[in-house]
């Protein structure tokens, strides 16, 4: 955690980015077309007097993690004439990040780069952790490399002009955090569900704060995803599936909170989870409007869904692997998942 700031303000980049030991000359700083406007200037001004500054804008949304958008980033470093003590600044939500640690690893066999996260979702997640990507033929985060940012400064404030859907995206992981590793702090967020949903500042820092906490903690004992890692996958096997099928038109977290409900209904049926947990967790994700049932007319089928789970990159030989909880707080993981078993489950978002 120690080179996590978790903040309101932008005042505080440069001395944050200097205590984590950057000591570039230069810098690009990487965004989105939403985010550019909203942000790129004060950051811009806060870094001027420390950096040789550039910044380089690619459309926002998940389209963007494609390799013509790697490629026009690695071209952006080259004609800043970055080198191998540059820096590479993130600054946006999870694509921006996914991309930006993804060029960081590849530009001159790696460089550093710092992660400026904008969304719920990035803050409470995404930044933390050092995986990268891009999607392939229609496949998330089929590319990638592992490449932990040097620095991570979150200013919650940034979080005020978030669309609502987006919000509530990010809390989607927040609440996976509670189900899968603290259940006081699934109650934290439940207690205090009407602050976070008012986006209370202190509420916001609150849970983020512990989000970061319980990944930072998770990654540091199997930081290339061999075993305990994949239990930050709740939900995400369903959900990933959910996600492209949908062709990405439905938000990550929100595919993820689809997900959680059939990993609920799983592991109820499979290990034992309390129906009164699996209300819970329906409660919680329903109060916050995330989904708990597909939209009417989505056109997809338990089979369907179950399907493209088995090309997902934790499955082996075929058997779908998945996480599972026998009580909010825990979670486990469970190879070769029973493929009959799996599409009940899905059942209860239909
Ligand atoms: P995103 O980056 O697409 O951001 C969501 C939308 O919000 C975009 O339109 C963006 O332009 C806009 N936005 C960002 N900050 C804003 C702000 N402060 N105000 C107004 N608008 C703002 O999506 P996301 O939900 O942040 O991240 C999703 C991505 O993260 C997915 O590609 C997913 O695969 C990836 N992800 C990566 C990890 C990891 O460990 N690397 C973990 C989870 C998710």
């Amino acid at each position: 955690m120690q080179n996590i700031s978790i903040t309101d303000t932008w005042d505080n980049l440069p001395h944050h980015l200097s205590t984590q030991g950057i000591t570039a000359k230069s810098a690009v700083i990487i965004t989105d077309t939403n985010v550019a406007p909203l942000y790129l200037q004060q950051v811009l001004a806060v870094l001027a007097p420390h950096f040789a500054l550039h910044h380089h804008i690619i459309p926002a949304g998940e389209s963007s993690k494609n390799f013509a958008i790697l490629q026009d980033i690695l071209v952006a470093c080259r004609q800043s004439a970055l080198d191998r003590s540059s820096l590479l600044v993130a600054l946006g939500g999870g694509v921006v990040g996914d991309l930006t640690g993804l060029a960081a690893s590849l530009y001159m066999r790696g460089i550093k780069w710092a992660a400026l996260p904008t969304t719920l979702l990035a803050q409470a997640d995404s930044a933390i952790g050092g995986k990268t990507g891009i999607d392939m033929g229609g496949e998330k985060n089929l590319i990638g490399t592992f490449h932990q940012p040097t620095a991570i400064y979150a200013n919650v404030a940034a979080l005020k002009t978030l669309p609502q859907k987006e919000f509530i995206s990010g809390l989607a992981e927040v609440i996976k955090y509670g189900i899968i590793f603290d259940g006081r702090f699934f109650d934290f967020v439940q207690n205090n569900r009407n602050a976070i949903a008012q986006r209370d500042f202190a509420a916001l820092q609150d849970i983020i704060r512990r989000s970061c906490e319980i990944k930072s903690h998770i990654v540091a004992q199997d930081q290339y995803d061999n075993g305990f890692r994949q239990t930050l996958n709740y939900g995400h096997t369903f959900g990933h599936a959910i996600e492209t099928l949908l062709d990405f038109k439905l938000p990550h977290g929100h595919c993820v909170s689809l997900g959680m409900m059939c990993a609920a209904t799983f592991s109820r049926n499979m290990a034992g989870l309390p129906q009164a947990d699996v209300e819970k967790i329906r409660y919680l994700l329903d109060f916050f409007n995330l989904p708990t049932a597909l939209p009417q007319g989505s056109g997809l089928t338990p089979a369907a869904i179950a399907g493209m789970m088995r090309r997902d990159k934790k499955s082996r030989d075929g058997g779908i692997t998945l996480i599972v909880s026998h009580k909010i707080g825990s979670a486990e993981i469970l190879h070769n998942a029973d493929a009959q078993h799996v599409q009940d489950a899905i059942c209860a978002i239909f």
